[in-house]
């Protein structure tokens, strides 16, 4: 299955090095930088169709993107800036991989929930459909490795966010009954 690929995340990390070339004041330390950007994606409504803005440059990014993108990278750099974490003493992995940990949680439930229905497709295409179905309406849930698996864990204990999520997963369950995935949109199109 293609890898799932939040889009959002390389747009934030460009922003962020952009706005901090014009604050010199600002710490640019990993630790500061990383907390900027896990803040802004967690701020920025995630992504995980439009592949097109790994290459677009900032300045032609849809407006409103680009306007929700730098309002959450502000925001994030004056946070962090006024409460930086760097003498911190508490170990931090400094990967440069940003893990939306909804993605861990979804994997969970959409597999449970799964296994209960035997009339949705769960090819290749359609596994991924799914899944980019409910993360695109999911919270998005950056947080450094041993935050996110902490996350998880709680999350798998909490009724409401269970709710919610089984909402988005059953929506889309009753979208790929409709249009499969693996169908072309041609033959999608030959449906209505
Ligand atoms: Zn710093
Ligand atoms: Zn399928």
């Amino acid at each position: 299955m293609a890898v799932l690929q939040n889009f959002v995340v390389d747009v934030v990390e460009r922003m962020v090095d952009n706005v901090l070339e014009e604050r010199p004041e600002v710490c640019l330390c990993a630790r500061c930088r990383q907390d900027m950007i896990l803040r802004s994606l967690n701020h920025v409504k995630p992504d995980y169709i439009n592949e097109e803005m790994l290459t677009v440059p900032l300045e032609d990014l849809d407006e409103e993107i680009f306007a929700s993108v730098l309002s959450a990278v502000l925001e994030s750099v004056e946070v962090v800036h006024k409460y930086p974490r760097h003498d911190k003493k508490d170990q931090v992995d400094l990967s440069p991989a940003y893990r939306n940990y909804s993605e861990d949680y979804l994997d969970i439930i959409l597999t449970k929930a799964l296994s209960e229905v035997d009339d949705v497709c769960t090819c290749d295409h359609c596994l991924y459909a799914l899944k980019v179905s409910c993360l695109t309406e999911m919270e998005p849930r950056y947080f450094s490795s041993e935050k996110g698996r902490l996350f998880v864990k709680l999350a798998e204990m909490d009724n409401q966010l269970l709710c919610q999520t089984l909402v988005l997963v059953y929506r889309s369950f009753d979208q790929i009954r409709k249009s499969p995935a693996h169908l072309t949109p041609e033959q999608i199109k030959g449906f209505s």
